[in-house]
């Protein structure tokens, strides 16, 4: 059985502990598995208020971060690359001190549109980053999600096949991939076609329709992408994603470019998408 996951930027727009608390009692009232705390800053979670809120709920908990042009580890300044490494260390510690178990996103690079295509040096300085990272989050019982993004969210890992060259160069087994589905409709063959490349390297999932609202209602092909994980044996957990102009984050929704308010009501979307998700499991259509 999959942990199913809610994230929760659905719910909350930041870290603020009540909102958080509140997060965590509407995902484990709803019936989800597990909440993952968005921690672009990880300094803005308070990790042991979490930690206890968390395990009084019973939910458990994962986070996830996209590195800024400040902190890319990918860069060609050295300045750059160490204050993301120091961010993502700080983002392993804040997990662990939270309790979670997963550290997702996009970790390798800055989030957001490049201007031009990776350089090897700045891709070498990204394996070197998160061989470094690794060793940490694997001190930390923390395992990691390379999540694979398209192409308007960075220039380095746009496809399972960058993802699984990337892993190949870094070389731990402490860093696994994240598949999102809203992602993987734009840059890969098919989302199946994707699910088994990743294989027994994939650790992580988003599923999110193409225009980021309810999961019931879009272009994804959820069934042929639930039936792909059910066929390699895929057992992580497989979080709900959603972003709206009326609950997102401000800067996130801009970085995201999530210009509208097309949903505003993120406890009626995170039920309905637990119960649809449900539905395609339990028909056989998925893992
Ligand atoms: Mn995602």
């Amino acid at each position: 059985m999959n942990p199913i996951g809610l994230h929760a930027m659905v719910l909350t727009p930041d870290n603020d502990p009540d909102r958080i608390e509140h997060a965590v009692a509407v995902a484990a009232r709803l019936g989800y598995d597990l909440l993952e705390l968005p921690i672009l800053d990880p300094a803005t979670l308070d990790g042991a208020r979490t930690r206890e809120v968390a395990e009084r709920a019973g939910i458990a908990l994962a986070t996830s971060l996209g590195l800024t042009t400040d902190t890319d580890v990918s860069s060609e300044d050295p300045m750059a690359v160490e204050a993301g490494v120091q961010r993502l260390r700080l983002a392993v510690e804040v997990t662990a001190a939270a309790g979670g178990t997963w550290m997702c996103g996009v970790l390798a690079s800055a989030l957001g549109r490049y201007p031009a295509p990776p350089t090897s040096a700045g891709r070498a300085n990204a394996v070197a980053a998160l061989q470094q990272v690794a060793a940490h989050a694997a001190d930390h019982e923390v395992r990691l999600g390379l999540e694979i993004v398209n192409r308007y969210e960075s220039n380095l890992v746009n496809t399972t096949a960058d993802g699984l060259a990337l892993l190949d160069d870094i070389g731990s087994d402490q860093l696994l991939l994240h598949l999102d589905t809203y992602h993987a409709l734009i840059e890969e063959e098919g989302l199946d076609v994707a699910v088994r490349l990743a294989g027994d390297r994939l650790g992580y999932v988003h599923v999110g329709q193409n225009d980021r609202g309810s999961l019931s209602s879009g272009t994804v092909d959820l069934d042929g992408f639930l039936a792909a994980l059910d066929e390699i044996g895929f057992g992580g957990p497989i979080t709900f994603e959603a972003f709206s102009r009326a609950v997102s984050d401000p800067a996130l929704a801009n970085t995201l470019a999530v210009w509208r308010s097309s949903w505003s009501d993120g406890e009626a979307l995170a039920e309905e998408a637990l119960a649809h998700l449900r539905s395609r499991l339990r028909s056989g259509n998925g893992a």
